[in-house]
């Protein structure tokens, strides 16, 4: 349920209260920042997008149609590391790569990247593949987590410290993929 408390929105979820945190007009902006850094660089090449579900969905919609003079082929994999509010630390592999990545420049599109356990391991099975480069889009980055220094993302939308969001393709347990905003847990 979404109220309304001094034009700031805030959300309850399974026992929980949410702040909004990045207003759409703030997250298009990011988005629009990101889709620039990524038209520069990819201008001359054929990239081949690799959208991590199920949260990367909707950054990867706006990001992609944002994109200038960028031809590019869009494939989609789905993993999972996460249940509730903490990392299993064990990714699985649950839609595998359905796309020939073979000297491909690749670019990977996440939500947000934690402890960076998914992009570390996405990569390492990228690059095992033959990808030419692999670079890391992601709409949110907890730098203060960050265990795995090559998971760095090389496009962020976004930096947040250590707290726990959800909407714009981040889910509280499968929910809440629809809000048009990115909302805090608040303490
Ligand atoms: P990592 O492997 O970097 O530790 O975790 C990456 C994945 O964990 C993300 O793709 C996302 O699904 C999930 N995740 C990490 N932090 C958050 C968060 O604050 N909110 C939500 N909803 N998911 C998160």
């Amino acid at each position: 349920m979404i109220f309304f408390f001094n034009s700031m929105r805030t959300i309850d979820e399974q026992g929980y209260h949410f702040d909004e945190w990045l207003t759409p007009k703030e997250i298009a902006k990011d988005v629009q920042q990101v889709a620039k850094q990524i038209s520069a660089d990819y201008a001359d090449k054929e990239p081949l997008f690799v959208v991590v579900l199920n949260g990367a969905f909707v950054f990867a919609a706006d990001l992609l149609r944002a994109l200038e003079n960028v031809r590019c082929e869009v494939t989609f994999i789905r993993v999972s590391s996460y249940w509730g509010m903490s990392s299993t630390g064990q990714l699985e592999f649950i839609v595998p790569l359905q796309q020939v990545v073979d000297n491909r420049d690749v670019v990977i599109v996440e939500d947000i990247v934690d402890t960076g356990l998914t992009i570390h391991q996405l990569k390492a099975h990228l690059r095992g593949l033959g990808a030419t480069s692999v670079r890391v889009a992601s709409m949110l980055f907890k730098p203060n987590k960050l265990e795995y220094e090559d998971a760095k993302p090389d496009y962020v939308g976004h930096e947040i410290t250590d707290e726990f969001v959800i909407g714009y393709g981040l889910d509280f347990d499968g929910f809440v993929r629809n809000l048009d905003a990115i909302y805090k847990v608040k303490e």
